[in-house]
């Protein structure tokens, strides 16, 4: 047995699993904003699942975690993470380690989501392949002929932080015009709360009154025809288009894979980035590009760490 664990901006997923695949428990939990409230909630549920049953207590060899930001693969350390602030240098390998005696291997957990994806999902099929995953931020991922492409350090495809508007906002690694201020699900929030007020007729606006203004809120309204909400998606649309476009510019993939919350606006999501693709890419380049949604959201980046585990133990 191996446990996988997704640690993501807003939760973070666990999963009991054999060599194969077969998940046998999945369990999430929030992320909290404290180093330590995090790594407790970790080792409360890791302890959770071994006590799983008697023998899947005896039979976890290993335990792989996907973690959010830049990370030190071989020495198990987050270098830094823009979605939880408090990692600086964190050795949550040796933590973790410490606290369970179980050997833990650390994944950015963008790669972690394409690992599972390679191994069980539609990744599988195609042997060069982006995915992107759109939540609080944007990760990325690549395989190249076949095999995943992390980078000397683990950290590679941090495509969330590279600049699409040179002069633009402000992003939490320092940098500005970041990628992921403009086309992740945050984005939409804070693009949508920033014009609001300039459309009272919205049935946003209804909506707010007794609900948080989220993408998914906003997905809904531009399905029901808001116009408001139907212009921030076509926006956020198009900036992720343009990102797109850039990867399939440099990678040349034979398909586009999405994962993350803001995904799940696929139905308005896609057909503007494909026709932004044909705009700006190459002839030679855009033609024939597969794109699909993560096979199954919840499970496959946790799934993706842990079989880092399973390769790392074998
Ligand atoms: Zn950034």
């Amino acid at each position: 047995m191996y446990i996988g664990i997704d640690i993501g901006g807003t939760t973070i997923k666990f999963v009991l699993t054999d060599k194969k695949g077969n998940v046998l428990s999945f369990k999430k939990i929030p992320t909290e904003k404290n180093a330590q409230e995090i790594e407790d909630g970790i080792c409360r549920v890791i302890e959770e699942l071994k006590a799983f049953n008697e023998i899947a207590a005896k039979k976890v060899k290993g335990i792989g975690i996907g973690a959010a930001g830049a990370i030190d693969k071989a020495k198990g350390i987050i270098l830094t993470s823009a979605n939880i602030q408090a990692w600086k240098k964190y050795p949550l390998v040796k933590l973790i380690e410490g606290r369970t005696g179980i050997r833990t291997f650390l994944e950015n957990d963008a790669t972690a989501a394409l690992i599972g994806e390679l191994w069980l999902g539609n990744g599988k099929n195609f042997s060069n392949w982006i995915m992107l995953t759109l939540g609080t931020g944007i990760g990325g991922g690549v395989v190249i002929n076949g095999k995943v492409y992390t980078g000397r350090s683990g950290s590679a495809m941090e495509v969330g932080h590279t600049t699409i508007d040179y002069k633009g906002r402000k992003c939490s690694c320092g940098n500005r015009g970041c990628f992921e201020r403009y086309a992740s699900a945050t984005a939409v929030i804070e693009t949508a709360k920033s014009r609001l007020k300039k459309y009272p007729e919205s049935s946003v606006n209804k909506r707010i009154k007794n609900e948080n203004l989220t993408s998914k809120l906003l997905y809904d309204e531009a399905l029901k025809g808001d116009p408001f909400s139907n212009e921030i998606f076509a926006e956020i649309s198009e900036y992720l288009g343009i990102g797109i476009s850039n990867l399939i510019s440099i990678f040349n993939p034979e398909a586009v894979i999405l994962a993350g919350g803001l995904s799940r606006a696929h139905k308005i999501i896609f057909p503007i980035v494909k026709k932004v693709v044909q705009e700006r890419v190459q002839a030679g380049l855009k033609e024939n590009i597969k794109y699909l949604l993560i096979k199954d959201e919840e499970k496959t980046p946790a799934l993706g760490a842990a079989k880092t585990a399973i390769e790392c133990c074998a």
